[in-house]
Order: structure tokens, then C-alpha cells, then sequence
């Protein structure tokens, strides 16, 4: 799962530049992949945390290295964070792609102490055919674990 949250966590922290090409490279999928945990359990937990981290601690506009939990291996970091030195950054545009909806479904289930019920993952986004894409997405990268009676939870660490 190379999304743009986890391509920039991997620009800075292995590679040692502050933003990933703007487009996704053979050399990055390359990477990702020796990084890859082989046990399938421990790979989708880190698919997790790596996508957590680039979404609420590395973001694109602030990276909040004092409350990194890999702060200490970060080659961007430890170089001195160099500018960036590649073509300029593409716009991004978030508002309204599946990203977002990802990221609302993921909320609503980070901040639920028990399963939750379909229904309440409904009222994140209007739009059903998507949202349903968004979900199923999640649940297939093992972000998201379906429940027997249509409820929904964060695998357990
Ligand atoms: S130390 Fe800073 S730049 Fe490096 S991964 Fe963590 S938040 Fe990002």
C-alpha cells in the first residue's frame, strides 16, 4: 500500500529528501517492499502505522519531528532537512477524492472504543458508491476489519 501519506514518510525518513517525485517510481515500489514485514499480520499493522504517521506526524505541510517515534532513524532529519531539490511539487487536490473518504471512514474507527456499525460509517460521505469503493479499499489493504453483523474496527495490534 503505497499511498501518497506513506511515499512521503519513506522520502524523508529513508531515502533523506523532504518530498517523494510526483509521480510513484519503480524505485520506490522497490522500496517499500524490502521495508515490507513478511509475516502478513505484522505487514498490514505496518501499512498502518506507516500510513497513521504520514497522515497525522509527517504531514505534508508539517512534519512534527519531537513527537516522531522515528525521529532517531530519520535521514531526512539527521542530514539537516535539506530543501527540496526536485521539479516542483504538483497541486495536490484532496477535497472530494477517495483519499478523503478513506481518511474520514479511518477517523470515525480510530476514535470508537467498540466496533462500529455500518450505519455510522454511512453518515461520513454522501456519496454511497464511493464510499462503499473507500471502505471495501480499506478492508482489502487490512486497514479495516469487517465483523460478523455489519461492524467495522481497526485490526488489533
Ligand atoms: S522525524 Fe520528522 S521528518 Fe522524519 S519521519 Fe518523523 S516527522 Fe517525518
Amino acid at each position: 500500500m503505497l499511498d501518497t501519506n506513506v511515499r512521503r514518510v519513506l522520502a524523508r525518513a529513508v531515502t533523506g529528501v523532504r518530498y517523494p517525485p510526483n509521480a510513484t517510481t519503480a524505485a520506490e515500489r522497490r522500496l517499500a517492499r524490502t521495508l515490507l514485514p513478511e509475516d502478513e499480520r505484522t505487514a498490514a499493522r505496518w501499512a498502518a502505522a506507516s500510513m497513521e504517521l504520514g497522515a497525522l506526524v509527517c504531514t505534508a505541510k508539517n512534519e512534527s519531528c519531537p513527537r516522531c517515534p522515528i525521529a532517531a532513524h530519520c535521514a531526512w532529519r539527521l542530514a539537516g532537512k535539506p530543501e527540496h531539490e526536485g521539479p516542483p511539487r504538483r497541486g495536490q487536490t484532496y477535497a472530494g477524492t477517495d483519499r478523503q473518504v478513506r481518511g474520514k471512514l479511518l477517523a470515525v474507527l480510530r476514535e470508537a472504543h467498540t466496533p462500529v456499525p455500518q450505519a455510522r460509517l454511512d453518515r461520513v460521505w454522501h456519496e454511497p458508491v464511493q464510499r462503499a469503493r473507500a471502505l471495501d479499499g480499506l478492508v482489502a489493504d487490512g486497514l479495516v476489519e469487517p465483523l460478523p453483523g455489519g461492524l467495522y474496527r481497526l485490526p488489533l495490534t
